[in-house]
């Protein structure tokens, strides 16, 4: 028994050291990444887009390629994931179970496309919910389904999927933010009430921007190769001879990114397609975890496991996740555009994080498991390892 606690106690450590690193190396990976994808336009607009055939038609559309990518990216490392704040009352007039969505509690700004819609049951396919609430035995706040705390910012996020190493800025830029929010007290970039941190989880609020940025990023990194593979093969040696290199930007630079585009465009690629697919099957990266472990729990007695944000179809989910009208998928009250997905703009969630949409006849919650046999955060702590 003891052996096994020295054992837990250091693997605990080596965890917890991995999050230090993760935390300290976040700013490092966003100048990185800032760099890498401006170096990537820059080499895109001024060496690749003038061999380009149709210019006005290519033009705009690489434009707006670039515009979602660099934007997304901006919204995701800019929009809080949702921490878990004190719960909102039930509306006067409504049942807790059948609470509609209400006015998400984070800023309203930085290109947001409209304020959410004020609470109305009336459309909408989705059946929304009331969320059941646990305590958090780590920092104590009442919080509601699918929030987890994540052990790198040490807080509770609502429908957390995982811990993102971007940010904003590094902690010794923090005092500027507060200085440039009273100058600016309107402007979206910097809300008084935003204070950018070095982490970002991936959680109910920005979670569109980064499957989106993904998507972008997969998208632009594909055309990049597929219109610089000649001139890149010319640049290593094979083809056309590139000896007369007359662009500002060195020949090894374009050459660096025209490889990494490339890797990028496969590593990214089944990133995106392993997020689209548990977007598909309702869950967060957590939940598709958890939900193994409970489909297991259900067979040993011969019960079946359904996961009740699962609304039955991959679509349903689909638009759901990004709250837009598909077809005649109408998954909110006043779900946004189908083309709103064309644009680096903020879209709120169907929800606030309180109530969830499930699936109909599983209101009560999962098919399988009981309340209470569900997965914790705590479950990976050492029973009586705390004093
Ligand atoms: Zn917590
Ligand atoms: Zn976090």
């Amino acid at each position: 028994m003891l052996g096994a606690r020295l054992v837990f106690r250091c693997f605990k450590t080596f965890e917890r050291l991995g999050d230090r690193i993760t935390g300290a190396a976040g700013p490092f990976f966003v100048a990185f990444a800032v760099i890498l994808t401006g170096l990537g336009s820059a080499c895109f607009f001024t060496i690749l887009l003038p061999t380009l055939s149709y210019p006005l038609l290519t033009t705009p559309l690489c434009i707006l390629i670039a515009l979602n990518m660099h934007g997304h990216y901006f919204l995701v490392t800019r929009v809080r994931p949702g921490f878990v704040g004190p719960p909102p009352p039930p509306p006067v007039g409504i049942s807790p179970t059948q609470q509609p969505q209400s006015r998400g509690r984070i800023e309203d700004s930085a290109f947001l496309w409209a304020l959410p819609p004020h609470a109305n049951t009336s459309g909408g396919e989705a059946r929304v919910t009331r969320a059941a609430t646990t305590r958090c035995k780590r920092c104590a706040v009442i919080r509601p389904e699918r929030a987890h705390h994540c052990r790198i910012c040490n807080r509770c996020v609502l429908k957390y999927d995982h811990h993102c190493p971007v940010g904003v800025l590094p902690p010794r830029f923090r005092g500027l933010m507060p200085r440039l929010s009273v100058r600016l007290p309107h402007c979206p970039f910097f809300p008084a009430h935003s204070p950018p941190g070095i982490n970002q989880c991936v959680g109910l609020h920005n979670e569109r921007h980064f499957v989106l940025f993904m998507a972008y990023l997969v998208v632009g990194c594909v055309a990049f190769c597929y219109t610089s593979w000649e001139i890149g093969l010319g640049v290593l040696g094979f083809g056309v001879e590139w000896t007369n290199w007359d662009y500002t930007i060195p020949s090894t630079i374009f050459l660096l990114i025209y490889i990494l585009a490339a890797v990028m465009s496969l590593a990214v690629g089944i990133m995106l397609a392993f997020h689209l697919r548990t977007i598909a099957n309702g869950e967060t990266t957590v939940e598709g975890q958890d939900n193994e472990v409970y489909r297991k729990v259900a067979e040993q007695r011969a019960e079946a496991f359904v996961n009740s944000y699962d609304l039955g179809s991959g679509l349903r989910n689909i638009a759901l996740f990004f709250n837009v009208a598909i077809g005649k998928h109408s998954p909110s009250p006043a779900p946004y555009p189908l083309y709103s997905l064309l644009l680096p703009m903020r879209v709120h969630p169907y929800t606030d994080g309180w109530s969830w949409a499930r699936r109909e006849g599983y209101e009560q919650g999962h098919a399988g498991i009981k309340r209470g046999e569900e997965l914790t955060d705590e479950e990976e702590e050492f029973p009586d390892s705390e004093p």
